[in-house]
């Protein structure tokens, strides 16, 4: 089948589809993105995304390109016409097309919108989920503003890339604290000992996942104790369980750290409860 995207106010074949040479995210990466399921057909959560675009850009100084409705408008008709059933959309918008210069272009300088969707594995996913999946720890080494979602995603690429020459799926960034602070594209999990399920405060240490904020509902919902604090990897180690969480893997069981098993290597039973009821708390549109 033939991918389209959107670009600029254009739907496109992939061959076409090309931003300029001096557009300021292909530069700069002065610009930031969404990622958000497609599910049945239906965008997961847009509200929030659109939400947390606003957010990033206006950590950036941008404003939105078009209004939140218009841009889901265009988002949902990229997912039809690439007959996206599920999957992913990805949005991102950049400070325009400009002559070379550190600083932001001339006002009125048209951001730039790209859009597209695609399918992803989804029984690929299950399978993983019911094994669960290794993470590999690597110093984070990011900027200070990881609650912006950027498009400057360079330690996050290294770090995933280390991952999967470890053979592991993702890497949790570590803090000099010695605190997990993310993964590098997804937030971290652990169930303690006691039973009570933790992940770090959505500071600027962190990016404030969507999936994140709606696990968090599901948790009270579920009435089960939530505790929002850092956890050193020590604590992940000896966790009953761990997992992560993102849009394109809701709830994933973190099986092993480093090579060592997290509780008793497997999926737990709270990371399996948690991944199955969160469409029901999510938002569809
Ligand atoms: N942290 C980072 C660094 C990420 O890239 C992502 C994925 N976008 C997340 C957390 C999880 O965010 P979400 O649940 O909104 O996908």
């Amino acid at each position: 089948m033939s991918r389209i995207a959107y670009v600029n106010g254009r739907y496109q074949p992939w061959r076409d589809a090309t931003v300029h040479v001096e557009d300021r995210g292909y530069q700069f990466a002065d610009g930031v993105y969404e990622v958000c399921e497609v599910r049945g057909g239906r965008m997961v959560d847009e509200r929030r995304h659109m939400a947390r675009l606003e957010r990033s850009l206006g950590a950036l100084h941008m404003a939105m390109p078009m209004s939140p409705a218009a841009l889901g408008v265009v988002m949902r008709e990229t997912i039809r016409r690439n007959r996206v059933v599920n999957g992913i959309a990805y949005l991102q918008v950049t400070r325009g097309v400009a002559r070379r210069d550190h600083a932001f272009p001339p006002s009125g300088t048209a951001p730039a919108v790209v859009i597209t969707a695609r399918a992803i594995d989804g029984a690929g996913n299950v399978a993983m989920a019911e094994k669960g999946i290794g993470v590999v720890t690597v110093p984070d080494n990011r900027w200070g503003r990881v609650d912006i979602k950027s498009i400057a995603l360079l330690p996050n690429v290294l770090a995933k890339q280390t991952a999967r020459e470890q053979g592991a799926r993702e890497a949790w960034f570590v803090g000099r604290d010695g605190k997990v602070t993310e993964g590098s594209s997804s937030n971290a999990w652990i169930v303690t000992a006691d039973g009570k399920v933790v992940t770090r405060a959505a500071d600027s240490a962190i990016l404030r996942g969507i999936t994140r904020d709606v696990l968090i509902r599901v948790i009270s919902a579920q009435g089960l104790a939530f505790e929002e604090r850092p956890f050193a990897v020590a604590e992940a180690l000896a966790a009953r369980e761990a997992f992560l969480t993102s849009a394109t893997q809701i709830v994933m069981p973190v099986v092993r750290i480093n090579g060592k098993a997290v509780g008793e290597g497997k999926p737990g039973p709270v990371a399996r409860a948690l991944r199955q009821a969160f469409h029901r708390h999510a938002e569809w549109s």
